[in-house]
């Protein structure tokens, strides 16, 4: 039997395992509960109001509080709030969605396979992979290159395809064949004296040895995000994706481009792959596709990618693959409503004029003592702080400067992400420059109350 607390940070405490949480020291503080959305603000349960500077986790790109994605969530859940996509059954919904992400993704994309969440597209596209490899009669072309500080899930594969000890230490990943390439950025990863271009070389060559060692013929696919984002958001060095596109080919690997939080333009550009101009086989998609009202991530694929697939169902007899609840309709529903939304408010459009302010206003604070780099595109960036700049030398102990100034943030009604040493910001894409100078004075006010 079980006794109600008598505060939800009280119940909370008692009855919840967090995820990305120290369990210990959250019995000791409890929960931050929000309860209230309104545009790019939420509210906790004090009353207290915040900028969400992170977009809820890099998601939430039409604001908190669309009145049209509850209208068209509503309107479906009376209609018909579930089916399945089994066994030849469809629903509009998913039917029209469909259409609409092959005509808004680089063309080349044509076919559509839906799961909830981006972990579980990353694994399903580490089957897909599997089983079109399987299909072609090469059996032992199935391991990925990733790269160090990637994030592209949790769940075995995905958690295997990410590069960050974190989500990794404890639970024996990776499960899967997969290597880590270097990380694409200059500031951290560079040798002393290098440039840009002897950097982008260098991983290039990395990346063609290492090919080379494994074998062309065991390596199936390369994975990456065009911008990296939850593990500290770094911008790749020029030439860098152009180079891995061209290694791909070479030696027939597919490229796959994460766009789970890259997508529906937050790079200033619909798709990252399109910023960064590289033509992925799959793509996958995710957060900002419902703007996370509705859990739902969209994989897309060429037709060469989906004519072996297709080949393999028919001489299986089946895809023997799918989630009860992929490609629900009331997501699909939320997914169109959302992509219209952005579309007719020009939302990437918003993105693309506001990078300058945004960017250069984060730039900034590059004088700040503390201050490594200040490093982003259109509307995502990541500051990384350091104990000593000529050196580059991180505080110790690990994550602490960033998660204070992350405190220190809330503290002035300011919701960023610490990403080890880096904080990081994603703010809804319907900011407005008003409201991107109150991040910027908040966040100022932060960095200047750091120790
Ligand atoms: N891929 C990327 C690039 C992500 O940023 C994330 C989540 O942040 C994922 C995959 C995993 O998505 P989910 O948390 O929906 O499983």
């Amino acid at each position: 039997m079980t006794t109600r607390s008598n505060s939800l940070q009280e119940t909370d405490i008692a009855y919840q395992l967090h995820p990305y949480t120290n369990a210990r020291v959250h019995e000791k503080q409890g929960p931050m509960i929000i309860t209230k959305g309104d545009g790019c603000y939420v509210y906790d349960s004090e009353g207290k109001k915040y900028l969400e500077g992170l977009a809820g986790l890099w998601s939430v790109g039409v604001g908190f509080s669309q009145p049209r994605l509850v209208e068209a969530a509503a309107k479906q859940m009376a209609e018909l709030p579930y089916y399945q996509n089994f066994a030849h059954k469809a629903h509009a919904p998913g039917i029209l969605l469909s259409e609409k992400l092959v005509e808004i993704t680089p063309e080349h994309l044509t076919k559509v396979f839906y799961t909830n969440s981006g972990s579980e597209a990353n694994d399903t596209v580490v089957k897909f992979v599997w089983f079109m490899n399987n299909m072609l009669g090469r059996p032992e072309k199935k391991k990925f290159l990733s790269r160090n500080k990637a994030y592209h899930g949790i769940t075995v594969a995905s958690g295997s395809l990410t590069g960050l000890p974190g989500n990794q230490k404890g639970f024996d990943l990776p499960a899967i064949p997969v290597v880590h390439l270097t990380c694409p950025h200059y500031y951290r990863w560079a040798e002393d004296g290098e440039t840009e271009a002897e950097f982008t070389a260098r991983l290039l060559k990395e990346a063609e040895e290492t090919i080379l060692a494994e074998g062309p013929e065991t390596i199936a696919a390369f994975i990456g995000e065009p911008v990296m984002g939850a593990g500290g958001v770094m911008t790749p060095p020029e030439g860098y994706w152009p180079g891995i596109e061209a290694l791909c080919r070479k030696y027939d690997i597919l490229i796959v481009s994460d766009e789970v939080i890259n997508g529906f333009g937050r790079t200033g550009k619909p798709f990252g792959c399109e910023r960064y101009g590289f033509k992925p086989d799959i793509l996958v998609t995710s957060k900002q596709l419902t703007s996370s009202y509705m859990p739902l991530a969209a994989i897309l694929m060429t037709d060469e990618v989906y004519q072996v697939i297709a080949d393999y169902t028919e001489q299986l007899g089946t895809l023997g693959h799918g989630f009860t609840a992929g490609g629900n309709p009331v997501a699909c529903a939320v997914a169109l409503e959302n992509i219209k939304i952005i579309e007719e408010q020009d939302l990437m459009g918003n993105v693309a004029r506001l990078e300058d302010k945004f960017q250069s206003g984060l730039r900034k604070f590059s004088d700040h003592p503390m201050v490594g780099e200040v490093r982003g595109v259109g509307l995502i960036a990541g500051i990384e702080l350091v104990a000593d700049k000529a050196t580059k030398k991180s505080y110790e102990p690990a994550g602490y400067i960033a998660a204070t100034a992350s405190k220190l943030a809330a503290e002035q009604g300011l919701i960023v992400r610490n990403i080890y040493e880096t904080i990081g910001l994603c703010p809804p894409m319907i900011i407005d420059e008003a409201q991107i100078d109150e991040l910027l004075e908040k966040l100022g006010a932060a960095l200047e109350g750091l120790p």
